[in-house]
């Protein structure tokens, strides 16, 4: 099977628009596509069953579109490590192709990958897919990475945007002596996330594949970015795109999301209009900002980025932290966000801020602990999302903001003003007073005839305390 390329979709899991699979299938080669379901990611303690199982969706998705191009997608069960340097010895492949990843196991990983291939004269290409600029290509006039967000889009947002590319015309599977011949590398069958030990009957806000992410892109450009920058921070509206997940897994590209963005400002005469549109990209931006951090900055997924913040003496008591994760601290926007992300494997971002700052400002526990509970229960979620929103959020990250402590109250005042979300996911306090729920300030012979627990912590107490850690640490 001389002259093929192999294809290794990880963060991409579709065919249109990408970039490693476009160049793959240039000049009409044979591409052949494999997945690997690699243990040191689904083993790991950072893992949890919304997002293996929405990964699965959308590998079965991608296996039928090869199917519709002629092709087979291969799965594969074991360590990339492993795997791809014998697979593409066995079948005499020319080349492998992948799209770039920043997270710091993926950058190890791909090295040890390529020294092997090399070793056998194999010939490696990869390509920056999901990100609209390499990190090298966006440094301050110091040509040093940016720590700031401001400056960081201001000059991201005056780059040149690569154009979407087109799929492929054509796609490859194996022989039956073929696939015998590599059976033993761990071919299988796409298993069900149960097969795999994890079990998720919550469903997703958006369905997996390639076909969902571009139809939610088509409904959120249609009807709901007009309004976009009005909306966003109002959990009980249908105002964002929806598309984290879809980001994440790489059912989309940014390049497509972009160009839809300049098509969008090219028909929108109204300064308000463009002002939604460009809101929007600033988000798309956050995204590439904090993939940045995390590729020149790989010790952020381990640790604070302010130095004051790595021994910071953290509370962390265990109680309050598991009232946190079930969602009964008696803070009811709280609760209501951590319901939320138990039942449904996401959370709307105002209400990530929220409870990010009250486990660290209020709590007074490492945002770690934080970190890692959400990486266990998003279905999108991501190490570099992820860590950049709780490094902001505990005021450990690259902010120039030190110390924002959210206040919960006001918080539900200003964007749930009418107790919608909070009375969709605590239906034991809806009916409530508007005024009490918002606030919080429930009588507790009101919060004990529904079950649900009075305040664990003061928060003006609390601020207190966080404030008087941080000057001693900072002092
Ligand atoms: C503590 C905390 C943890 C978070 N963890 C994750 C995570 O694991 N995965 C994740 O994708 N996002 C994470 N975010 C960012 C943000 O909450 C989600 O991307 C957003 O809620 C997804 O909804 P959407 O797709 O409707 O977003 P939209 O408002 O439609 O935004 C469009 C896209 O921009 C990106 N984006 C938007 N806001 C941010 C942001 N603040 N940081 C980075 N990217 C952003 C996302 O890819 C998003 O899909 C986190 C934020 C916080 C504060």
């Amino acid at each position: 099977m001389k002259k093929v390329n192999l294809f290794w979709h990880r963060k991409d899991l579709r065919i249109s628009d990408n970039l490693g699979l476009k160049y793959a299938s240039e000049k009409n080669s044979k591409v052949v596509g494999i997945f690997c379901l690699d243990p040191n990611i689904l083993e790991g303690d950072d893992i949890g069953s919304a997002r293996v199982n929405y990964m699965i969706g959308c590998l079965q998705e991608l296996a039928n579109n090869y199917q519709g191009l002629g092709g087979e997608l291969l799965i594969f069960q074991g360590k990339p490590q492993d795997i791809i340097p014998k697979l593409a010895k066995k079948l005499e492949i020319e080349r492998v192709y992948w799209n770039l990843d920043v997270e710091p196991y993926a950058r190890k990983r791909d090295e040890e990958i390529i020294n092997l291939l090399s070793a056998e004269n194999i010939e490696v290409c990869t390509f920056w897919d999901q990100l609209l600029h390499e990190p090298w290509a966006v440094l301050t006039k110091a040509e040093t990475p940016y720590t700031v967000y401001g400056p960081f889009w201001r000059n991201w947002v005056s780059l040149e945007k690569k154009d979407p590319v087109s799929k492929p015309e054509r796609l490859w599977g194996l022989s039956e002596g073929e696939i015998e011949m590599v059976t033993s590398l761990g071919l299988i069958s796409l298993p069900k996330g149960k097969d795999l030990g994890f079990v998720w009957e919550g469903g997703f806000v958006l369905s997996p594949g390639e076909k969902a992410a571009r139809e939610r892109l088509d409904y959120f450009c249609d009807s709901l970015l007009s309004s976009y920058d009005e909306n966003r921070n109002f959990p009980a509206v249908d105002g964002t795109s929806l598309l984290s997940a879809a980001l994440k897994f790489g059912t989309i590209a940014p390049r497509t999301l972009w160009q839809r963005t300049v098509e969008e400002l090219e028909n929108t005469q109204s300064d308000e209009g463009r002002n939604n549109i460009i809101a929007w990209q600033k988000e798309l931006a956050w995204r590439e900002f904090y993939q940045h951090c995390l590729y020149f900055f790989p010790e952020l997924a381990q640790g604070a980025y302010r130095e004051h913040f790595k021994n910071f003496p953290w509370e962390n008591d265990e109680v309050k932290f598991k009232a946190w994760c079930e969602g009964k601290t008696g803070y009811p926007i709280v609760d209501a966000a951590m319901r939320q992300l138990n039942e449904t494997g996401w959370m709307h971002n105002r209400c990530r801020m929220i409870v990010a700052s009250f486990l660290t400002k209020d709590l007074i526990i490492d945002w770690r602990w934080g970190e890692k509970y959400f990486m266990q229960k998003l279905y999108d979620g991501d190490l570099a999302s992820n860590n950049g929103g709780w490094q902001w959020s505990a005021s450990s990250g690259m902010d120039p903001k030190p110390l924002r402590i959210f206040n919960p109250a006001s918080q539900a005042q200003k964007f749930d003003p009418e107790g919608e979300y909070i009375r969709q996911w605590l239906p034991e306090i809806s009916s409530l007073d508007t005024g009490d729920l918002v606030t919080g300030k429930i009588l507790p012979i009101e919060a004990q005839s529904c079950g649900y627990p009075t305040p664990i912590v003061d928060h003006k107490t609390q601020q207190r305390t966080f404030k008087a850690l941080y000057a001693q640490v900072k002092g």
